[in-house]
């Protein structure tokens, strides 16, 4: 058995699937980063990819990097609670730790695209809340992702061009947020966060709680 995170019995609630997506650069990873350093309660799902891993990544931390035959493989098995391509590569979310922490009370932070977004809402709306992160400016974006030195000027321009698309479907999550100030941005994350926490539905017991007051209340 499993030790819930919260051992009140009022206070045990399901896991929130929190999702982040952004276009390529607003700053996602600097805030799933920022976020997992501060709070306990939420783990990271650990997405497996095909892409190249960048000189500051680390294999089994920021990705699973794979060839493409494994991430079919994977996919053919039924590992992968949603999989998509997004810049000529693909990504996808292994299904097995995320029904873990659910299980377990605990909440999962997710660092997907709009078409992995959509897939895990059709199958788990009730447990997800959805962000999207938006770069103060164009030329922000672009100027944050030469900074970063990470991908070559092809690679940059690539996603560059994926960003309209990105953007274009900003109208399909529960919160928007601009990155321009990040101490800022990072904390309405966490507001977000700390309010899905405490959503009424995901705290079956309080129920019971309150029943129990009403109870007592009649005594009075
Ligand atoms: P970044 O956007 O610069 O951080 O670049 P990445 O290469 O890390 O991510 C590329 C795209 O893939 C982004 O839009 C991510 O949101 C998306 N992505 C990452 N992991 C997953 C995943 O597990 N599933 C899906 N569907 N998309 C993912
Ligand atoms: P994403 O994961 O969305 O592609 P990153 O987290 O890698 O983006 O951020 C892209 C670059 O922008 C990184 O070099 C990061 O340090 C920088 N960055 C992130 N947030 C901010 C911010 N609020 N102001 C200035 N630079 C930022
Ligand atoms: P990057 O290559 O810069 O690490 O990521 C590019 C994009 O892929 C980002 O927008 C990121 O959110 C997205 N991404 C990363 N992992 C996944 C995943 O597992 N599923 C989906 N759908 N998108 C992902």
């Amino acid at each position: 058995m499993t030790t819930p995170v919260e051992q009140t019995p009022a206070l045990a609630r399901r896991g929130v699937l929190l999702i982040l997506s952004s276009p390529s650069g607003a700053g996602k990873s600097t805030l799933t980063r920022a976020l997992l350093d501060t709070d306990p309660d939420i783990t990271l799902s650990i997405s497996a990819t095909t892409r190249a891993k960048r000189p500051s990544e680390a294999d089994g931390v920021h990705y699973r990097f794979m060839k493409q035959r494994e991430f079919d493989a994977m996919k053919a098995a039924g590992e992968l609670l949603e999989w998509a391509e997004v810049h000529g590569n693909c990504y996808g979310t292994p299904r097995e730790p995320v029904e873990q922490a659910l299980a377990e009370g605990r909440d999962v932070l997710f660092d997907i695209d709009w078409q992995g977004t959509k897939q895990v809402c059709e199958t788990m709306r009730a447990d997800v809340a959805t962000v999207f992160v938006l770069p103060p400016s164009a030329a922000e974006l672009r100027s944050r992702l030469e900074r970063r030195a990470e991908d070559s000027a092809e690679v940059i321009t690539r996603r560059l061009r994926n960003a309209a698309v990105e953007i274009g479907h900003i109208d399909e999550y529960d919160y928007a947020v601009i990155n321009d100030d990040f101490e800022r941005c990072l904390n309405e994350i966490r507001a977000v966060l700390h309010a899905e926490r405490i959503r009424r539905v995901r705290r079956p017991a309080i129920t019971e709680f309150a029943d129990g007051l009403v109870k007592e209340l009649a005594g009075f």
